[in-house]
């Protein structure tokens, strides 16, 4: 892998506040034909139920809201890993961000299961949830939240750091890793 795909797929990046949306500018095509309005980036969802908590739910999902680049297999030789789920998603940033979603349940109160977006640094706009202009220049309505209309939609917390790479695990008491 070239050393501009591993910066475009390690993305997104920021430079000072600012989401900086790297794309390919394909052979064929006119420096302004570039599609800016999908970003990329690994959305943890967090709130399922244990059951849903498997690579599957997670494509589900994410075609829900964007295009699936990715897929992290939450499961570690049949161990669950994490408490979340990961997908790598490019999404259409013309548009507010999603938050969550609600989760029916047969004989059980619902869920919301919410999205968080690692690196995304809360350098959005916080007042409509799109990405390509900050809350002082924003000339939207303010978004509301439809689980209480009183309570805007966006806040501080969106974004979060990204989490660690699952790795195999390593066999207690194999070579290297006894103490004495
Ligand atoms: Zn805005």
């Amino acid at each position: 892998m070239g050393k501009g795909l591993q910066i475009l797929n390690g993305g997104p990046w920021s430079i000072r506040g600012q989401i900086l949306n790297l794309q390919i500018w394909s052979q064929g095509i006119y420096v302004h034909e570039v599609a800016h309005d999908y970003l990329k980036f690994w959305v943890q969802i967090h709130g399922l139920p244990q059951k849903y908590i498997n690579a599957d739910t997670a494509r589900d999902i994410g075609n829900r809201i964007g295009i699936v680049a990715e897929v992290e297999d939450p499961r570690m030789e049949e161990v669950l890993e994490r408490t979340f789920l990961r997908v790598k998603v490019a999404i259409d940033v013309s548009k507010p961000l999603p938050t969550r979603f609600w989760m029916d349940r047969n004989n059980l109160p619902n869920l919301w299961i919410e999205f968080k977006y690692e690196r995304l640094q809360d350098c959005y706009c916080l007042n409509c949830g799109i990405i390509d202009h900050s809350k002082k220049e924003c000339k939207n309505p303010t978004a509301m939240a439809c689980w209480n209309p009183r309570e805007p939609k966006y806040s501080i917390g969106l974004g979060v750091a990204q989490a660690r790479r699952l790795k195999p695990r390593v066999e207690r008491g194999s070579k290297g890793t006894s103490s004495t």
